[in-house]
């Protein structure tokens, strides 16, 4: 870092201008470009010269938003994807806690947003949260 020029003479000498101060982490030289005029990191275009991006909360979210464009993805359908992965986890949890099924568990990575559930006492929770019930099972509901 004590190497570093700050600036760049070129055209036989005849221009002075400022230099990128950008290290390359490959070789540990110093960018040969000159700066953008603007910048104020006094780095090149290819170093963060013209802009290093959004810096507000609101900006970031709607650079994050503006950028999502991959196939049919959007941000709201991969929130709609993780809540109900995280739901079927749930859902899979009460299955072998009240025996209703003999396979084994999904192996791998949990949803984000799941919680374990380990005991009957949450399963029963969450039923009695649950907004659909279909049917009101009263022996298992017990007194409220
Ligand atoms: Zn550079």
């Amino acid at each position: 870092m004590e190497n570093i020029r700050k600036t760049l003479i070129t055209a036989n000498g005849k221009i002075t201008c400022l230099r990128c101060i950008a290290m390359s982490k490959r070789t540990r030289l110093q960018c040969g470009r000159p700066a953008m005029k603007l910048s104020k990191g006094q780095k090149c275009n290819f170093h963060g010269g013209k802009s290093t991006g959004p810096k507000t909360p609101e900006g970031k979210a709607r650079i994050s938003k503006a950028h999502l464009i991959h196939g049919n993805e959007t941000v709201q359908i991969r929130l709609e994807r993780k809540q109900k992965n995280a739901y079927f986890a749930h859902i899979e949890d009460a299955m072998h806690l009240l025996d209703m099924t003999t396979g084994s568990r999904k192996r791998g990575p949990k949803p984000n947003g799941y919680k374990p559930i380990k005991t009957i006492e949450e399963v029963r929770k969450r039923v009695l949260q649950h907004p659909v019930r279909c049917a009101r099972i009263e022996s298992f509901e017990g007194p409220l």
